[in-house]
């Protein structure tokens, strides 16, 4: 691809540069050339869209719910029409592979439309507190709704997680991640002319600039993250040296795959590769990255996975037959590199990958192999810490107990994956196992309507359903004397 994007920020409904004048430049981490430039915003800049948004939010939640949720829906239609050319933009920018990455705008457009159908739910109560009054509730918008997302599925995370506070009443500052934000500038216009200026502001630019001033920006009281941990614990301690604000955290996972030896050798296999989602290089916050075999097929299972993962084909992101693309940017292949190393000092067993393919194609850019180690203990490094990457860490078990302790044994609890035909022992461990989101017999996937998210240090709050909607008003009791 030839062409050089330069893109520019939304603020009030135009099109702008930083205030500073600095841009970032935007790398292809498949060949680290250079494929667009876009604001570095500072914090004028957010401040600028934080007084947008406010100055656009009396307006926006006094407009009828029908027709914000009519606008939201011209919104989606105009993505689904520019599907294409945004996925495109999207596999350039993240490295993520097109096959699978088609599937990210159909997501986004599916979550608008069901957030602008579920509008109507927004409903108050009316409670029997004492015969002689009517006492009611309604739930009212924050007002500014600050919302930063992560460099993985960047178009899907920005234009899926506006639709809730919009439709609840708020407007919106967006900032997206620094290593992928060309789709959000996209989004950025379709905006501008779809919605009412304003409404959705972005602001492109670093974490520890734009976003730190978001999140501390007094007249944003409602914060909306999807991150790591250590970044979402920094927003918890700035804000709180700003405000009392409401904050919602989509974290990590070191997410267990636990497989039964009911579960035939070729289902676990299956289970273990899909749950690593390698089409994005395993840099997804639900991957499965710890499977648990159990001792009696933990030599058929491995064996069989290493001839499957060898089997994958890493290879341009753009091509519709690669199974995995390249690592998002330089510095996060380093920290991956890192984690491999780790392993190995730890005593893991290194099974397959750990270093980049062969071949000239794969000379420039962010590559490595799809990784396994096997016999990953509790207690090294890849058995508790997220890599965020195409790396899977195998871990026999024998007894139950050993197993659910095994299991609980990190800081995360987002997702897991349980195989067994067995599925009242399925059951009953999912009781057991510390996670905000399991699925039994399956992995990977998210449905609508089900909330999203994690216990412990994977995060606070649910999304992707009616949670999510109502977590953006605050109830508001009145009495009417009667
Ligand atoms: P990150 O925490 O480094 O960055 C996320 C966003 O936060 C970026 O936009 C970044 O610019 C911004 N940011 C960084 N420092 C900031 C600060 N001090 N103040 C305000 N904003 C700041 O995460 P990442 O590397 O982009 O994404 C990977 C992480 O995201 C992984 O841990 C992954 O598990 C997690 N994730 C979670 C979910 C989920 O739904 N639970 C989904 C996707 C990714």
């Amino acid at each position: 691809m030839s062409e050089l994007f330069s893109k520019q920020m939304l603020i009030g409904g135009r099109l702008v540069e930083s205030v500073t004048g600095q841009t970032l430049d935007v790398i292809n981490p498949a060949n680290e050339q250079l494929v667009g430039r876009v604001p570095s915003g500072a914090a004028d800049d957010v401040d600028r869209a934080v007084q947008a948004a406010a100055g656009a939010q009396p307006d926006w939640m006094a407009t009828d719910i029908t027709e914000r949720a009519a606008l939201l829906r011209s919104l989606a239609h105009v993505l689904e029409e520019r599907q294409a050319e945004l996925t495109r933009v999207e596999v350039i920018d993240t490295g993520n592979t097109i096959t699978k990455m088609r599937g990210d705008v159909a997501k986004a457009v599916a979550q608008i439309e069901y957030f602008a159908g579920i509008g109507l739910e927004l409903k108050g109560e009316t409670v029997p507190s004492t015969a002689r009054h009517l006492h009611l509730t309604i739930r009212e918008p924050f007002g500014v709704v600050g919302r930063i997302v992560p460099f993985n599925h960047p178009l899907m995370f920005a234009a899926a997680r506006m639709a809730a506070p919009l439709m609840a009443g708020n407007t919106i500052v967006i900032k997206p991640a620094e290593q992928s934000p060309i789709s959000s500038c996209i989004l950025g216009e379709i905006c501008a002319d779809v919605l009412p200026p304003g409404v959705v502001n972005i602001v492109t630019g670093h974490g520890e600039t734009a976003g730190d001033a978001l999140v501390r920006h007094p007249a944003v009281k409602r914060i909306g993250f999807t991150g790591s941990v250590a970044t979402g614990l920094a927003i918890q301690r700035a804000a709180a040296e700003t405000a009392v604000k409401t904050i919602t955290l989509e974290l990590g996972g070191k997410n267990p795959c636990i497989v039964f030896p009911d579960t035939g050798v070729d289902v676990a296999v299956d289970a273990a590769i899909s749950g690593m989602n390698f089409a994005w290089q395993g840099q997804s916050c639900g991957s499965t990255s710890r499977l648990f075999v159990h001792e009696s097929q933990y030599a058929a299972v491995t064996a069989e996975l290493k001839k499957r993962v060898e089997a994958l084909r890493v290879g341009d992101p753009l091509d519709e037959s690669s199974d995995m693309g390249p690592i998002n940017s330089a510095a996060h292949y380093e920290k991956v590199l890192s984690a491999v190393a780790a392993g190995q000092e730890d005593g893991a067993t290194l099974l397959t990958g750990g270093d980049r393919p062969a071949g000239e194609y794969f000379h420039r850019g962010y590559w490595i192999r799809p990784t396994v180690f096997v016999d990953v203990k509790p207690g090294m490094r890849i058995f508790h810490e997220e890599i965020f990457g195409p790396v899977l860490s195998v871990v026999k078990w024998s007894d139950e107990e050993e197993l659910i302790g095994m299991v609980n044994a990190t800081e995360y609890g987002l997702t897991a994956a349980l195989w067994t035909k067995d599925v009242a022992r399925a059951l009953r461990l999912s009781r057991r196992i510390r996670a905000g989101y399991i699925w039994i017999n399956g992995v990977s996937s998210h449905y609508l309507g089900l909330p999203f998210g994690g216990v412990d240090n994977s995060g606070i709050g649910r999304e992707e359903g009616i949670e999510e909607l109502f977590s953006y008003t605050q109830a508001k009791a009145l009495t009417i004397h009667t």
